[in-house]
């Protein structure tokens, strides 16, 4: 056991807080991982508040993780200490069913293990995530950094970067395909840089004109606010592929109108409830789709994609006693466009455990 200085919620009414947690020593397949940055992801407010019910207390979060390893087990033959390396949304799942053996662990029969607010398979302890000095995960769950990505900037790829990577590649984006994104914040701007990169003609769907100039400097080749519904009839039957990135409930029919004939639109933000009418899929065969995270080889995949091209998160760095200020920009659409938590500042901002 090691003690570890974190932040947590004590319920989901109470903002994140100093508190030490226990993390296990490495066992034979763990790596021990020093946590150097921890991006904030619209996720981590969800389930801080318990939006998505069954929440887990005191909790943890973070699940963009980049850090240097410190010690491995024995058993470990993937990574070695000193190796710089991430964890993103998941630590574990069953590794024996169809998704599994598919390297869609994701969507583990079993259920995926969040790397927080979740329970350790076998032992049901609760995991805590990154908003913390160091955490313990097993090699097959661990990600390589490659070289020449700025370390901080990289973080955000372990949930923003994949969870726009996966379904722009398992819907076979090409290039000259027409792509919105709809919401520019985290996940959103990554999906710009990706899909450009991907050769897309991409369209950024935003509540206001306050971020076109950002929009079309990430990448994107067009904008469009949509608050006052006008672009609703400009851009009907444009799009190819939509990703809605959206983190409150929000009108879907009215996007899916502005999808082609056998167009898709990947709900990939999580807001609930939200009602669907039959009639704007049915009338032009569109197809409504949702997608999650991605798999460890196709996390890796994007992670060396972004390298080679140069790609990473935009992000405002920010020192962990100022993380539940960020929540409430993050609430106003007021994120450039991702906080990142640099973890050295929990060192010292808690109680001095000695870890
Ligand atoms: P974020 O940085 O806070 O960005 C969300 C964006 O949504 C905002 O910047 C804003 O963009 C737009 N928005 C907010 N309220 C809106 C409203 N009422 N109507 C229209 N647009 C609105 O959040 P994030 O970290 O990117 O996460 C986005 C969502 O994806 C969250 O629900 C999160 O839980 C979910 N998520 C899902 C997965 C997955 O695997 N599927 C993974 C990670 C996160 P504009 O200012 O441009 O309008
Ligand atoms: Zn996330
Ligand atoms: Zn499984």
């Amino acid at each position: 056991m090691s003690r570890t200085p974190a932040y947590a919620a004590a319920s989901a009414t109470a903002p994140l807080a100093p508190f030490v947690l226990d993390r296990r020593a490495p066992g034979p397949r763990d790596v021990q991982i020093e946590i150097l940055y921890c991006g904030v992801c619209h996720s981590d407010i969800h389930q801080v508040r318990d939006e998505w019910g069954g929440s887990i207390f005191p909790m943890v979060p973070g699940h963009e993780i980049v850090g240097r390893v410190s010690a491995v087990g024995g058993e470990v033959t993937r990574y070695a200490p000193g190796d710089v390396v991430g964890v993103g949304c998941f630590v574990d799942s069953c590794r024996t069913c169809p998704q599994c053996r598919a390297g869609l662990e994701q969507y583990c029969d079993e259920g995926m293990t969040g790397t927080y607010n979740a329970r350790e398979r076998g032992t049901g302890i609760p995991t805590q995530g990154g908003y913390s000095t160091r955490i313990v995960v097993d090699q097959d769950y661990v990600l390589r950094i490659p070289d020449g990505l700025p370390l901080d900037r990289a973080a955000p790829l372990l949930c923003a970067g994949i969870t726009t990577w996966s379904p722009l590649r398992h819907f076979d984006t090409r290039p000259g395909d027409q792509v919105a994104v709809v919401g520019l914040g985290g996940l959103g701007h990554m999906a710009v840089k990706l899909a450009a990169a991907m050769g897309a003609q991409v369209t950024v769907l935003s509540t206001t004109e306050a971020k076109r100039d950002d929009a079309l400097a990430l990448g994107a080749h067009a904008f469009a606010a949509t608050r006052d519904g006008s672009a609703f009839k400009a851009l009907r039957g444009r799009f190819d592929l939509i990703l809605d990135t959206v983190s409150a409930p929000h009108d879907y029919n009215a996007y899916l109108g502005l999808l082609k004939v056998d167009g898709t639109m990947v709900l990939l933000g999580l807001p609930d409830p939200a009602p669907v009418s039959a009639f704007p899929l049915v009338s032009r065969r569109r197809k409504l789709a949702g997608s999650m995270i991605g798999g460890i080889a196709e996390t890796q995949e994007m992670l060396d994609f972004c390298a080679a091209h140069g790609i990473a998160s935009d992000i405002e760095l920010i020192d962990i006693a100022q993380v539940n200020d960020a929540y409430e920009r993050m609430l106003r659409n007021d994120v450039r466009y991702r906080f990142v938590i640099d973890c050295a500042t929990l060192r010292g901002a808690g109680p001095d455990v000695g870890a």
